[in-house]
């Protein structure tokens, strides 16, 4: 191969084993879990709501922006169940670019992979064991999903992996609920091929056993916005996609109906301060279809310290080095009205 193989990397057992959970974290997990799922299950009229940053480049900032949620969530509990983004893996469209904290735990230095593998995990244990939640990332490699799966409260795959095979059949393996997003082109049969796929049992080989899955029911849709092919970015959280949607899973035997409304990435043309003005059109249009109602299970939205973006090294605490994010205080209020709305 021409490629350096430049050394083995601990399994995930051996890492699990140097950096354990304490019985209460995973109690933290599992009971997160367990609520999340009241919420896709329809037990729990609640709604979800996935929020941070569209990367997690800092873990002082990223721990200082998820305890910033604590006295929020306590405000709105009785509404909304909040599940931040601790996103430790990025698809990069060209492949170049910073690729996340697994790749680069220092943004700004060399690739380190081992190191990175630690850092994600610190980070999300540090999560539930300073901060009380269980947190959401994106599966970008399937076979690391083990190092991190007695902790994340839920997983999403992304837009430009939801077609891929191996990330349909681990994703059919997985305890928490899984978000399929609609691919980048806005195919929605890629999406709903994907949640069918893994809501199924599956034999496959996944880091060199052969293995039997026993699907995952809580594996729902995402919807993203999506782009044509001169790359113009075009919204499908409009009342017609999402009833469309409805559509589409009730010609299935899908278990456990959902949408999560992603309210940035193509829906907003990545503007993010359009954020709130989604998320609140989403939660005004549905009370005109009950089908509607149902189906929207929560929002996903990018959240940072600090409004809008910078580049690697820019320097700026708790600003975004990938997509733009909404800073905190516009972050805060947008929580508090979406619990007004409900
Ligand atoms: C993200 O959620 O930051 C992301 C990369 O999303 P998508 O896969 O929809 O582009
Ligand atoms: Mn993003």
């Amino acid at each position: 191969m021409n490629m350096e193989f430049k050394r083995k990397l601990a399994i995930p057992m051996e890492v699990k084993e140097m950096y354990p959970l304490t019985g209460k974290m995973s109690e933290t997990v599992d009971a997160r879990i367990a609520e999340l799922k009241a919420i896709f299950s329809g037990a729990s009229d609640k709604i979800a709501l996935i929020i941070g940053p569209c990367s997690a480049d800092n873990e002082d900032s990223v721990l200082d922006y998820i305890s910033r949620l604590i006295p929020v969530q306590e405000k709105v509990r009785e509404k909304i169940l909040i599940v931040p983004r601790i996103y430790t893996n990025k698809p990069r469209t060209t492949g170049d670019g910073y690729k996340g904290l697994v790749h680069q735990p220092d943004p700004t230095a060399q690739p380190d992979l081992f190191k990175g593998i630690i850092a994600t995990r610190e980070l999300h244990m540090r999560a539930v064991k300073e901060t009380g939640f269980a947190c959401a990332d994106e599966m970008l490699y399937p076979e690391n999903h083990k190092y991190l799966d007695d902790l994340l409260g839920y997983v999403a795959v992304g837009a430009r992996s939801v077609e891929d095979q191996q990330h349909r059949l681990t994703a059919s393996a997985i305890e928490c609920p899984v978000g399929m997003k609609n691919p980048t082109s806005g195919d929605l049969s890629v999406m709903m091929n994907a949640i069918q796929a893994a809501q199924h049992q599956h034999h496959f080989i996944y880091r060199g056993w052969e293995g039997h899955s026993y699907g995952n029911p809580f594996a729902h849709a995402i919807l993203r916005g999506y782009v044509d092919q001169h790359g113009t970015p075009y919204p499908n959280y409009h009342f017609e996609s999402v009833r469309r949607l409805a559509a589409l899973y009730g010609e299935t035997e899908l278990q456990n109906p959902a949408v999560i409304i992603d309210c940035n990435h193509s829906n907003s043309g990545k503007d993010p301060f359009e954020q709130p003005r989604i998320a609140k059109e989403v939660l005004s249009f549905r009370k005109y279809d009950p089908a509607v109602k149902k189906l929207v299970k929560g929002f996903m939205i990018e959240s940072y310290l600090v409004d809008g973006r910078q580049s690697v090294g820019g320097g700026v605490y708790g600003q975004s080095i990938t997509d733009a994010c909404l800073g905190w205080e516009k972050s805060e209020r947008l929580i508090l009205e979406i619990a007004d709305m409900l």
